[in-house]
């Protein structure tokens, strides 16, 4: 009898997981692949995205339904819709899909792979809604960055880093760019911390220290940041980069993290969530041992792993995270800081070449041809 995986979210995480177990061309088994939208996002570019010019939206956006069509049909299908609830004991999820009505999935295994948004809801390092919203999202910034004198990027975490230095290296000579961090150092005093400010100076992007955002009002066209200083900045364009919060809204409190700031899923050490048989979690849901991109890549690899395991009546194995634990922070168009081990420095060339010169746009092909698995 056929067996049904349903994977939840179309992105890196969910989308390799696919691959990986469709590649295997296991008899009898059909994977449902659920996707917010139609179209897989190499949100690692988003940073340069919205600078004019410099990234084609079709570089960064493939259609999910071409990275599937390589399989027989009969094997899988594309769901566009949104989790809205998850029944772990009757092996159900509900989908709401496009046209606002219900879709109950039954599955065998399960896969959440929904990732984690930007707490600014309206920002474009991860996906925003559907595909025609993460577009014009993307658009939208790309236009007033063009316009704008004055820019405020809120945040010097990685994020806030490479959009600034991205903003710095463009208009860093004829725009006003101002790095809001809420510490005495960026990147949360990481030892690369100095080296990355120094980078910015480069790039004429200033860096107030110390300070958070308490409030924004838009005023006329602009904004008004009210900061914990007491100063407001008026800006023509204000970025925010600050938080991430786990897309987990859909499953049922006791296998989430009680930790109000921070509601990843709960896994043991084969990624499968707590208390549960047959229900698995990887990438930005999990959020552990942190948010990243090669621990997602690792944890895919993992859970498609075990799934087939567990399918043919076998143990799972226990999931490994990346050989090299690299920490890349691209700096406008030429340099970067980074960390491997979290000891050993990567010359700003070494950034460079690895990361800051394409943002690993390639990449994506290996999404949409199936090689990443
Ligand atoms: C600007 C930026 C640069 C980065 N650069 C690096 C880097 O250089 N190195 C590194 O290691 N990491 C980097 N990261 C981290 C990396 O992007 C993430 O680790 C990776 O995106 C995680 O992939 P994911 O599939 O788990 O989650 P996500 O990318 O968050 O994708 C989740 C998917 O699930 C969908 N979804 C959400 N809710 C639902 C629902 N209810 N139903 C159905 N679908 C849903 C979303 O729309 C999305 O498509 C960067 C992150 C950002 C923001």
């Amino acid at each position: 009898m056929t067996k049904t995986v349903v994977i939840l979210g179309g992105s890196l995480a969910g989308l390799h997981t696919a691959h990986a177990l469709l590649k295997k061309r296991v008899r009898d088994l059909k994977i449902i692949l659920v996707s917010k939208s139609t179209h897989f996002y190499w949100n690692l570019a988003s940073v340069r995205a919205i600078i004019p010019g410099q990234i084609k939206d079709e570089d960064i956006f493939q259609p999910l339904q071409t990275a599937l069509s390589r399989y027989p049909a009969e094997s899988w299908e594309l769901v566009i819709g949104s989790a809205t609830a998850a029944d772990f004991d009757s092996k159900t999820v509900e989908i709401q899909l496009s046209d606002k009505s219900t879709r109950t999935l039954p599955y065998d295994q399960l896969v959440l792979a929904t990732g984690a948004r930007c707490a600014s809801s309206d920002m474009p390092w991860k996906a925003v809604g559907n595909y025609d919203e993460a577009i014009n999202c993307l658009h939208e910034i790309a236009a007033k960055a063009v316009t704008a004198q004055h820019i405020v990027v809120a945040g010097a975490g990685s994020t806030g880093i490479e959009v600034a230095g991205e903003l710095g290296y463009e208009y860093g000579k004829t725009k006003e760019i101002v790095l809001l961090c809420s510490g005495d150092k960026v990147l949360g005093g990481h030892n690369v911390a100095a080296a990355a400010a120094s980078e910015l100076g480069k790039l004429n992007v200033t860096i107030k220290y110390g300070v958070r955002v308490q409030e924004t009002k838009t005023n006329q066209g602009k904004t008004d940041v009210v900061l914990s200083n007491g100063e407001t900045l008026r800006t023509d364009l204000y970025l925010p980069t600050t938080g991430l919060i786990p897309n987990t809204e859909y499953i049922p409190a006791k296998y989430l993290s009680a930790d109000p700031n921070c509601r990843s899923v709960l896994v043991d050490e084969y990624l499968r969530v707590q208390d549960t048989q047959n229900v698995w979690a990887c990438g930005d849901v999990v959020s552990k041992p942190r948010a990243g991109f090669f621990i997602t890549q690792k944890q895919a690899a993992s859970v498609a792993k075990n799934v087939e395991a567990v399918l043919a009546g076998m143990q799972p194995t226990i999931a490994k995270g990346p050989p090299v634990d690299i920490f890349a922070c691209a700096v406008g168009r030429e340099r970067g800081v980074g960390r491997m081990n979290g000891w050993i420095k990567m010359p700003s060339v070494m950034v460079w070449a690895a990361k800051g010169r394409t943002l690993a746009v390639p990449m994506v092909k290996g999404y949409i041809d199936g090689s990443v698995a």
